[in-house]
């Protein structure tokens, strides 16, 4: 063990010893480089809006663990509920009064949701949602739209095609033809019709697993109605949305209400922490009260739950306000960057959501992505890899992904996302002057 869990020793070390415990040298697939090139830096300790990796070098991080990290790492009020929470005992198996406060918050924030359960993961608020819907209705058939992501639960693991409505394939070998047998993949922003086999639809109200595509005017309307019509329940997957676009995520943003929403991420603090709920009479089908089953041993885990419901309790809409505004701000400011250097370029903001789309000099630009295809031909024209890198050699660190939104949150000032800027500019200057 080098000291500390950390240093010393080189990022290549510490990745070389990885690969030889660790499938891939990562414990989720997103954090390998596979799609950018190279590998990972490991990554020591995070202070507000930077990471710093084990050989001390400083990142300003947009990365923010891919959403879960609202107030910047290591922040005071979350290290304190910790270690408030970790002198009383870790984990006890039987009801706590930190699960009842971060569930309160849950349903104070969110319009309509009446009840939650908490989890562990955005996985297995994703898959229980879904077992719910089905349970209730008593139907089989889902809907999901490609490119929005809900955990890596077999079901939900399926790809779509080329645009038109299909049944989904197996998005991963491992999953089997019959567990995606019933989800069908369609297009995102196009309002599906249903039948009487459909026991749910559920989407992302903010894609924000395929870069960002926000909801055309009308899609979540529409998504709505034809749930009504076809008497399906409408899941809204607020993993990333949630308490982030606003206290009550995209359903108080958009005044859409679906039957059942999904959590995760911002609710955790930081720990590992899923929900899902929705109305007491849909949440009253779960098990003790009723037939369909779902549990989990580290469910409202304490310390998880202390971390959650301080972070809650320590924003509010003004928060949101100032946060979303310094994010649009930025958008347009990093699309500005990006252009003046040459390169084609999208952003765009949805709230503090930033999305972020590059494409090779002279590449026609911009106009909003709407669906996985449109995102899709900007990835393939290859630029995003090397701004990612140029900007790692400016000690900034974006996801190493093309589809991953960027998460400004609430640690970065004005003075941060200035560098960034600076720095981009810089590195969309180098990726013009070596592109061949
Ligand atoms: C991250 C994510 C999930 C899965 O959450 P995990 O905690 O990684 O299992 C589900 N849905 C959405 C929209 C997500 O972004």
């Amino acid at each position: 063990m080098a000291e500390g869990g950390a240093g010393p020793g080189t990022n290549e070390a510490w990745f070389a010893r990885a690969k030889r415990v660790i499938p891939g040298g990562v414990d989720s697939p997103v954090r390998s480089f596979a799609s950018v090139g190279g590998a990972p830096f490991t990554v020591a300790r995070g202070q507000g809006p930077y990471v710093f990796d084990v050989e001390g070098n400083r990142y300003l991080d947009l990365v923010q663990s891919y959403g879960a990290v609202l107030l910047g790492h290591a922040h005071p009020v979350v290290r304190d509920a910790l270690t408030r929470a970790a002198a009383d005992g870790t984990t006890f198996g039987m009801p706590t009064p930190g699960e009842v406060l971060l569930a309160e918050d849950i349903c104070e924030r969110v319009p309509g949701c009446e009840r939650v359960r908490l989890v562990s993961s955005g996985t297995e608020a994703a898959m229980s949602a879904l077992r719910l819907a089905r349970g209730v209705t008593g139907r089989d058939r889902i809907v999901k739209f490609d490119g929005c992501y809900h955990g890596h639960a077999d079901a939900l693991l399926a790809g779509g095609g080329s645009g038109v409505a299909m049944l989904g394939l197996p998005g991963s070998a491992g999953v089997s033809a019959a567990a995606v047998a019933d989800t069908l993949v369609l297009p995102y922003n196009e309002v599906p019709e249903l039948d009487d086999s459909v026991a749910c639809v559920i989407v992302e109200p903010v894609a924000a697993n395929m870069n960002l595509v926000a909801p055309n005017p009308g899609f979540l309307e529409g998504l709505r109605a034809a749930c009504d019509a076809a008497g399906a329940l409408l899941v809204f997957d607020e993993v990333i949305s949630g308490f982030r676009l606003a206290p009550g995520g995209a359903t108080e943003r958009y005044g859409v209400l679906p039957d059942l929403w999904c959590f995760g991420k911002v609710i955790g603090g930081g720990l590992p922490v899923g929900a899902f709920g929705g109305r007491a009479e849909l949440t009253d089908a779960l098990a003790p009260g009723g037939p369909v089953y779902q549990a989990g041993t580290l469910s409202g885990n304490p310390l998880a739950t202390a971390a959650g419901h301080a972070v809650l309790g320590h924003v509010g809409e003004a928060d949101y306000a100032a946060l979303s505004a310094r994010a649009g701000r930025f958008a347009a400011a990093l699309g500005r960057v990006i252009a003046d250097a040459g390169l084609a370029v999208w952003t765009g903001a949805v709230g503090p959501l930033v999305g972020l789309l590059v494409g090779p000099p002279g590449a026609p630009g911009a106009s909003p992505p709407r669906d996985l295809l449109d995102v899709r031909a900007w990835v393939a024209g290859g630029a995003y890899p090397r701004l990612f890198h140029e900007l790692l050699a400016r000690q900034v660190a974006l996801a190493p992904g093309p589809y991953e939104v960027l998460f400004p949150g609430l640690a970065h000032e004005d003075e941060h996302l200035e560098a960034v800027l600076e720095a981009t500019a810089e590195a969309a200057e180098a990726v013009v002057a070596r592109w061949e």
